[in-house]
């Protein structure tokens, strides 16, 4: 593990030293690179595994019932990404890996199709209640983990990472673990919030007409807090990025436009021969 502080000039996409900041928010400041125009703030997540005794709360009746109502919300855009998952390749007996696993829920839709699922969640309350209310075992090391880079290397034909992209400390390195552990010609499924939308341009003319003083939605879109948004991506940002990691694309944005929830879905392939 790193333990040197991160250097925010440091770009967490193109790794140029060319961030700086651009937008000072409430509760954190959005860094923007020059050379490819990422937008990111300056705060990570201290994973659990690096500090114990974070840990200490466990799953209460509180807790339970706040879980259950996000559910309820979450299910069915989560049961249209199985719907995605199920027409590009056959489920039955499938090996699929959920990285950021939440809940277990999308585990526990896959289970339902005669898939075996896999996945990784660093946050104990939700661990304990995907092993509770789904008895699915969900693993808290993270995929650059050598529980996974060694042992399960080449291995998964389905790997999926739903509203994850946005929360990871680094995406890149975690796209790139992430395809380690694919099978040859296996397929990579993720949603994630796009840059392009609407709101976002709005917010970022709102806040530059108002010197700062209205950055509209940019305050909701990201959050300093432990486990929420940290980078938000454009879809050219995204395809790039998965190509340079030698993906195929396959699909992206299903419906042929960006859904109402202003996110990007996208498809991709590793290739039957690996180059890496
Ligand atoms: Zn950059």
């Amino acid at each position: 593990m790193d333990t040197e502080p991160y250097d925010f000039q440091r770009c967490k996409l193109c790794g140029a030293a060319a961030a700086a900041p651009r937008y000072r928010l409430k509760a954190t400041t959005i860094q923007v690179c020059a050379a490819c125009d990422f937008h990111f703030i300056t705060q990570l997540d201290v994973m659990p595994g690096d500090q114990p005794e974070t840990e200490i709360r466990t799953l209460d009746v509180v807790a339970w019932n706040f879980i259950e109502k996000q559910l309820k919300k979450n299910r069915p855009q989560l049961e249209r990404r199985l719907d995605l998952v199920a027409h590009h390749t056959p489920l039955h007996e499938t090996e699929c890996l959920d990285i950021g696993a939440g809940v277990g829920l999308f585990g526990h839709l896959l289970e339902g199709t005669g898939a075996i699922p896999f996945g990784i969640e660093p946050q104990l309350v939700f661990r304990q209640f995907a092993e509770e209310k789904y008895r699915l075992q969900l693993r808290a090391e993270t995929i650059d983990h050598p529980y996974w880079q060694e042992r399960h290397a080449g291995r998964f034909a389905v790997v999926t990472l739903w509203d994850t992209l946005e929360h990871l400390n680094f995406p890149v390195e975690t796209l790139r673990d992430a395809i380690r552990v694919m099978r040859p010609g296996g397929l990579l499924f993720l949603d994630t919030p796009s840059r392009d939308s609407l709101y976002y341009r709005i917010s970022e003319w709102s806040y530059r007409l108002s010197n700062g003083a209205n950055p509209l939605f940019l305050n909701s879109l990201y959050s300093p807090k432990p486990f929420r948004h940290k980078q938000i991506f454009t879809v050219r940002q995204l395809t790039e990025l998965i190509e340079r990691l030698g993906l195929e694309l396959v699909e992206l944005n299903r419906s042929g436009a960006l859904d109402s929830s202003n996110k990007i879905v996208l498809v991709a392939k590793k290739p039957e021969k690996a180059s890496a």
